[in-house]
């Protein structure tokens, strides 16, 4: 599950320079989460067409991120050829691949965030940062990159108070990270001192 949520309404308008949009949707990750979804195309045309946008028309795919051709995706709705542009409700991954082959102008209305998952049906957020260099083993599987406000690698920042970050609402990642440890048995792990990510993993070559 990839986790976006979507951008200012007028950081979108600001984009799309266009005269004539056309607007996709995402029928998985972004229809879970309300932020691409048939409910959210509709609201978008509305708000877009009251701002004096020229809305061709819009469809909700499948998958935006997994397309097997652009032809399959203008029988759905040939609008999309009448268009200057296309803003797309999806994860970045969604946006890049509808870029690939659309040949006008794209523009993202969501902002892609992090990695997440479903339990119980329920979406949850922030479980993976994509950092490229798998380390989450040593914290229970509580990964510290994306659950910590300053993504810390070797223990609290201290500014915890009565468990909540002192930087947002969440609960301190590191509370939640010593517990599992706790439960796991492996507090050993705190004693090791983690570097800082190599971010170079993220540009290796790709076999
Ligand atoms: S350590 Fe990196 S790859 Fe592993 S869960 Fe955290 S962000 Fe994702
Ligand atoms: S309070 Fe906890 S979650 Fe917030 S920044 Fe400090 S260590 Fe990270």
């Amino acid at each position: 599950m990839i986790i976006s949520r979507q951008k200012e309404f007028h950081d979108i308008l600001q984009l799309l320079a266009e005269k004539n949009i056309f607007i996709i949707g995402c029928g998985k990750c972004a229809k879970k989460q309300h932020v691409g979804g048939e409910p959210e195309v509709k609201d978008m045309k509305k708000r877009l067409e009251a701002a004096g946008r020229n809305i061709t028309g819009w469809t909700v795919l499948n998958s935006a991120c997994s397309i097997s051709s652009w032809k399959e995706v203008l029988s759905v709705n040939p609008e999309i050829e009448r268009s200057d542009a296309i803003l797309v409700m999806s994860c970045g991954g969604g946006v890049s691949v509808i870029s690939g082959f659309a040949g006008i102008q794209v523009y993202p209305a969501l902002d892609t965030e992090s990695l997440g998952g479903v339990v119980c049906n329920e979406v949850v957020t922030e479980q993976c940062g994509m950092c490229g260099d798998c380390t989450i083993w040593l914290y229970g599987g509580i990964c510290p990159v994306i659950q910590c406000a300053k993504g810390l690698l070797n223990g609290p920042c201290g500014g915890a108070l009565e468990g909540k970050c002192e930087v947002d609402e969440r609960l301190c990642a590191w509370d939640k990270i010593v517990e599992r440890l706790k439960e796991l048995k492996k507090l050993e792990n705190l004693d090791k001192i983690n570097e800082p990510k190599d971010h170079m993993k993220k540009g290796r070559v790709k076999t």
